[in-house]
Order: C-alpha cells, then sequence, then structure tokens
C-alpha cells in the first residue's frame, strides 16, 4: 500500500497523449489551444480614436488656439482623413483612424459650438490623448493565447479578432468506462431483490461530460474472468484512458487486476493509505493506456475519480483548491481521508468548506450537494477554520 503522495509521483510520469485536430471558431469553445497564437498584425492596426470629439494638432493647441474651424468629419470604417487644413478641427467618431497630423482628440462633451467652428475647453490636455497609438496593446507577432490554454469567450474574441477561422485544438482523449459486477444492472432493468442498480458508470460519464470530455462509452462486464479478459481487451485497444469500476478489492471474485495484468498491463500500484477507495489500482497498459481500476463503492468512485482521475487528462487550469474547514475535522491515523463536503464563499474574502455526512463509502446520497472532497492528511484532526485541500470533481 504505497501513500498518497506516492501515488501522485506516479501520476506525475504518465502522460495522455496528445492529438491535434483543426476546430471551427464557432465550435471551439470549451477547447485547449494546441499552439500558440500570434498577432496577424498590430493591435490597434492604426492610430485609433477612442472618444467623439475633435482630432487636432498638439502644436497649435500648445501655440495657445482654442477655436478651431471644422474641417471635415471621420466616423468609424472611414479611410484615414487627410489632415485639418491650418486653424482647424477634424470631427471624429470613436473607432476611427486619428486624420494624419493630428496627436490629441477633445471629447465632445468639452467643445462649445462657436459661429464657424468649436471653442475647445478642456480642464486637462496632454498629447496622445483620447487616442490609441498604433501597436499599443501588442505589436504583430506577438503570442496572445499560449499553446495549451483554454478557449473561453475571451479566447474566442481574440481568435476572431485575428482571422483564426479554424484553430488548431487538442483532440479530447479516447476515454472506457466500464463497470464491473454481477450484482449490477442497468437503469431501465427491474433489479431482483439481490442486485441493484448500477450508477457508478453514470457518474463517470456525466463528470467527464461536466469538464468537457464528451459523450464517453461505457460497458458493463460481470464478474467472470474470460468475460473480462474479452470485453477489458477491446475496450484497451480503444482508450488513451480506461476506467474500470469494480472487482479490484481482495475477494476470490475481484478479477480484475489479474486480468488486466494478463493483458499486458503494468501495475504500477494496487492499494492506496486512503479511505476511501483503498483497493484503487492504477496501471498501464501495453500501448502506454492509463488504467485505472477504482474500488466499486461509488464515494471511492467519485473521491478517485476527483484526485487522481482529473488530474491526467491534460486539463490546463488547477483542479485542487483550498477552502477553510468550517467544522473540526478528525484525519485517519495511517490513512489520507477524503470527506465529500461543498464550498461556500465566506463573504471575507475567503472559502469555507461544508462536510457532506453519510454512513461510508457505499453511501452516495450524500454526495448530493457536494462537488469534491477534502483531503484530510493521516494523524491530523484539521480545526474549524484551518486550510485544506480541496478537490472537485
Ligand atoms: P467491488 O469493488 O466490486 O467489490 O464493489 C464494492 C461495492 O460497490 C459493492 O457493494 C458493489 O455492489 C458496489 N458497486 C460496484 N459497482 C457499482 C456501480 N456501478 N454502481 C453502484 N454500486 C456499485
Ligand atoms: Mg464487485
Amino acid at each position: 500500500m504505497v501513500p498518497v503522495a506516492e501515488l501522485d509521483r506516479i501520476l506525475s510520469d504518465l502522460a495522455v497523449p496528445i492529438r491535434v485536430r483543426q476546430a471551427d471558431l464557432d465550435s471551439a469553445l470549451g477547447e485547449v489551444l494546441a499552439q500558440a497564437v500570434e498577432a496577424d498584425r498590430d493591435i490597434p492596426p492604426f492610430d485609433r480614436v477612442c472618444m467623439d470629439g475633435y482630432a487636432l494638432r498638439w502644436d497649435e493647441w500648445t501655440a495657445g488656439r482654442r477655436e478651431f474651424a471644422v474641417s471635415g468629419s471621420s466616423p468609424a470604417g472611414a479611410e484615414r482623413h487627410p489632415g485639418p487644413l491650418p486653424g482647424s478641427c477634424v470631427e471624429v467618431m470613436t473607432g476611427a483612424p486619428c486624420p494624419s497630423g493630428c496627436d490629441l482628440v477633445v471629447r465632445l462633451e468639452d467643445a462649445l459650438p462657436r459661429d464657424h467652428g468649436v471653442f475647445l475647453d478642456p480642464s486637462k490636455v496632454v498629447r496622445g490623448q483620447n487616442l490609441a497609438w498604433r501597436g499599443s496593446d501588442a505589436r504583430a507577432g506577438k503570442v496572445l493565447l499560449e499553446e495549451g490554454c483554454r478557449l473561453g469567450p475571451a479566447e474566442i474574441g481574440i481568435l476572431a479578432s485575428v482571422g483564426a477561422q479554424a484553430v488548431p485544438v487538442r483532440c479530447r482523449p479516447e476515454i472506457r468506462v466500464v463497470c464491473t459486477g454481477d450484482e449490477l444492472v442497468d437503469v431501465d432493468k427491474a433489479p431482483l431483490a439481490h442486485q441493484i442498480r448500477r450508477s457508478n458508470d453514470r457518474f463517470l460519464t456525466s463528470a467527464l461530460r461536466a469538464r468537457g470530455q464528451g459523450a464517453v462509452p461505457s460497458t458493463h462486464l460481470p464478474d467472470d474472468p474470460e468475460l473480462l479478459e474479452a470485453g477489458l481487451g477491446v475496450l484497451l485497444g480503444q482508450a488513451d484512458v480506461l476506467l474500470v469500476a469494480g472487482g479490484v478489492s481482495a475477494s476470490r471474485r475481484d478479477f480484475v487486476p489479474g486480468v488486466l495484468e494478463g493483458l499486458g498491463c503494468r501495475c504500477l500500484v494496487h492499494g492506496v493509505a486512503q479511505k476511501p477507495g483503498k483497493p484503487l489500482w492504477v496501471g498501464t497498459g501495453p500501448k502506454g493506456q492509463i488504467v485505472f481500476a477504482l474500488p466499486g463503492n461509488p464515494v471511492a468512485v467519485a473521491a478517485c475519480f476527483a484526485r487522481y482521475v482529473l488530474g491526467v487528462l491534460r486539463r490546463p487550469e488547477p483542479l485542487v483548491r483550498t477552502a477553510r474547514l468550517e467544522a473540526p475535522t478528525a484525519g485517519l491515523p495511517s490513512m489520507t481521508r477524503f470527506v465529500a463536503a461543498h464550498l461556500r464563499d465566506d463573504g471575507a474574502g475567503g472559502v469555507v468548506a461544508l462536510e457532506s455526512r453519510g454512513n461510508g463509502s457505499g453511501d452516495f446520497l450524500h454526495l448530493t450537494g457536494a462537488e469534491g472532497f477534502l483531503e484530510i492528511p493521516p494523524g491530523k484532526v484539521l480545526q474549524a477554520r484551518s486550510v485544506a485541500r480541496f478537490w472537485p470533481w
């Protein structure tokens, strides 16, 4: 049995393969960028007017002129105006190119109409005011989005601004979910008295979907070594990451580790000093696939998924958070303890974790309302307000 930290170290050496595809800009939301994106031209691409008003020459202003004729108008979308005649200014609108020779804009609000022009009376004047100079946000060629960043609305807007109609994004890894157990029936079946409806597959596939993984196929296999071997063999051929639930504990009918090893998988860990989830098995497949065989108790499945599985899916955003405990929480003498909890804003700039209480690792009912697990290190009693790590699913 290894400590949690040792499993972390082992997992840090594993990597899901990265494959790349082109995504239409309109379907790229939530994807992970596979290649850095640069500015295709200066941003702004021309000296841009930032306020509706009047553009004029700094030297005329410093020479003391305050009354100007208005020689022309420059709206957004018009070509650069050739510039005002001496003694005059140009009416400009936000988004227009700054007229040639002009180097400041006085706001409309600071202008008074005169017979043949305007009297400009701003409280403060500096050269370049109300203008954004060409390239002042970024020069052409500057990296605007790094490889590996998650594409949210702001990033999609930036991609549009540089003309990226299609973007290279990382393909989602191929994931397969398998539930094992002779006692399990599907949601549409009436269970006999000794059977239960299986739920771990739905937990896993919906948690993956919530993390942007799309539809993940899932399979049910019985506690039968030959059928397990046939079924897991096929799935190993399809998966980058294989998630098996159930059949990894110590009984004579927990066949999964033996079957996986018979299929050429290498066991990296079988048994972790943690509760729930002690019998967790982690290994690699013959082609480098990452295989998690999770103990079947639903709370163990959720804890192992949040604590370990999400971390290997090459997600750009850090998943672990920290929170202050609402109430004192005792750890176990020599095992890490995972406690289902949800987080709440404490109204004072912090996050507080509220424990969900239940009847152990078989009681999945107490997961409702929770959104992840607190990690309580071995041999510790954490007092109220102390800080603990929190792993969301
Ligand atoms: P196992 O790890 O196969 O020994 O299963 C541990 C416990 O979890 C048993 O009580 C199983 O019936 C239960 N279990 C296993 N798989 C599922 C599942 N998919 N949904 C709900 N309970 C399950
Ligand atoms: Mg079982």
